[in-house]
């Protein structure tokens, strides 16, 4: 008769003491297992997750989505704005956003946004309602898409990451953001890249753009 396997380690282990000790250590560790993948760890020895508070060293901060204060930080960036802003968006939805960006520019602010061309004109996209607000809109036709999500504002703050400027970057999706101040080497390469989009987009007009003679 065929014995049950766990019968066979079970029986050795209580004919032999050494062999007791390993199944010991062996029920301990995946005890151990057990409670290190539940819950009870200390935070700071947790895996980490997407709705953790990010962190901030030498002037760059970082914040992950979902629901881990990527919008909050880029609004509060907006308010802060004095000059001007430069902004790369592919999706853009966000009302937290734009209603940032458009106050930006009643009180001053000069802001740019060159947007995804088709992203520009999909459903719930801000960049009419930004333009109808008078924020000099451009959209980049020029890519299979234009992907990046880039904010630079008065020479001295990047934003940069994974994070679209969308309700669902904020609440659902995993993203990611960095916000970097005062890294002016950096800065000069990200507005160098923003001056060559800007110089291959048009004019945006609700519903399609038209070719913008200025850059032509
Ligand atoms: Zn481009």
């Amino acid at each position: 008769m065929r014995q049950d396997p766990l019968n066979d380690v079970l029986q050795g282990a209580l004919n032999s003491p050494g062999k007791a000790l390993v199944l010991l250590i062996a029920l301990g560790a995946f005890g151990a297992g057990y409670y290190i993948g539940g819950h009870g760890l200390p935070a700071a020895l947790a895996p980490p997750n997407s709705s953790n508070t990010g962190a901030n060293q030498d002037n760059i901060s970082v914040r992950f989505s979902p629901k881990g204060g990527c919008t909050d930080a880029v609004v509060a960036e907006i308010r802060d704005a004095k000059q001007s802003i430069h902004v790369q968006a592919y999706s853009f939805t966000s009302r937290g956003i734009i209603a940032a960006l458009i106050d930006a520019h009643r009180r001053g602010v000069k802001v740019m946004l060159v947007n995804d061309k088709k992203a520009a004109d999909e459903q719930g996209s801000k960049a009419s309602e930004a333009a109808e607000a008078g924020i000099d809109v451009r959209v980049d036709g020029r890519h299979p898409i234009a992907h990046n999500k880039i904010m630079l504002i008065d020479g001295r703050t990047i934003i940069t990451g994974s994070f679209n400027f969308t309700n669902q970057a904020e609440n659902s999706n995993a993203e990611n953001l960095l916000v970097l101040h005062d890294k002016p080497q950096l800065y000069r390469v990200y507005e160098e890249s923003f001056q060559q989009h800007l110089a291959h987009s048009e004019t945006y007009t609700a519903g399609g753009a038209k070719p913008d003679r200025r850059t032509r």
